[in-house]
């Protein structure tokens, strides 16, 4: 929480006390000594989710970040990516301020925040989520994304589908093809 006055990032509490459903802390300034009051606050209450075949229940960050975490596994990902991508999408939903929200909405937004990240994972979540139930619809999707891969093959930190030599070959084979 950065100063009102001159933005210096640390106060000391001088005051607390509870209020309606939160704490209230009067604070000042370790630069300027200026005093200033923050909130503090639950977050708004839970919402429902509305699954598949019509039951709701509550919103559960835990089984969420289970099958995010699942979906990454064993994945070079760097140490906390997982658990920011999880805080991300809760923001995210808590931010649509919603009563009721689809399961299909949380999966959709799961599968794109992991398609920035591995595609790996974002197959695995995939086949889960989207339940392929041929190979036919699994190959389609890995296909486009090989195809998006070579699109923005020089310009992206994603991690490789393909082995690099094998990736090499295909995109030397789409140029030739393009001449
Ligand atoms: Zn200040």
């Amino acid at each position: 929480m950065n100063c009102p006055y001159c933005n210096y990032q640390d106060s000391k509490v001088i005051d607390s006390r509870d209020v309606n459903e939160g704490i209230r802390r009067r604070r000042q300034c370790l630069s300027c000594g200026s005093r200033f009051t923050t909130y503090e606050r639950l977050q708004p209450t839970s919402f429902f989710v509305i699954k598949k075949d019509g039951r709701r229940e509550e919103f559960n960050r835990m089984k969420m970040l289970t099958g995010i975490r699942k979906a990454c596994e064993k994945r070079p990902l760097p140490t906390g990516t997982v658990d920011q991508l999880a805080d991300d999408i809760e923001a995210k939903l808590y931010r649509l301020s919603k009563a009721e929200i689809s399961s299909a909405v949380i999966g959709d937004m799961v599968m794109e925040g992991l398609k920035s990240l591995d595609y790996i994972a974002y197959i695995r979540f995939a086949s889960v989520y989207r339940e392929f139930t041929d190979i036919t619809a699994l190959k389609q999707e890995v296909d486009t994304l090989i195809g998006s891969q070579m699109e923005i093959f020089h310009s992206t930190s994603q991690l490789s589908l393909l082995p690099d030599d094998e990736l090499e070959t295909v995109t030397r084979r789409r140029q030739r093809n393009r001449k």
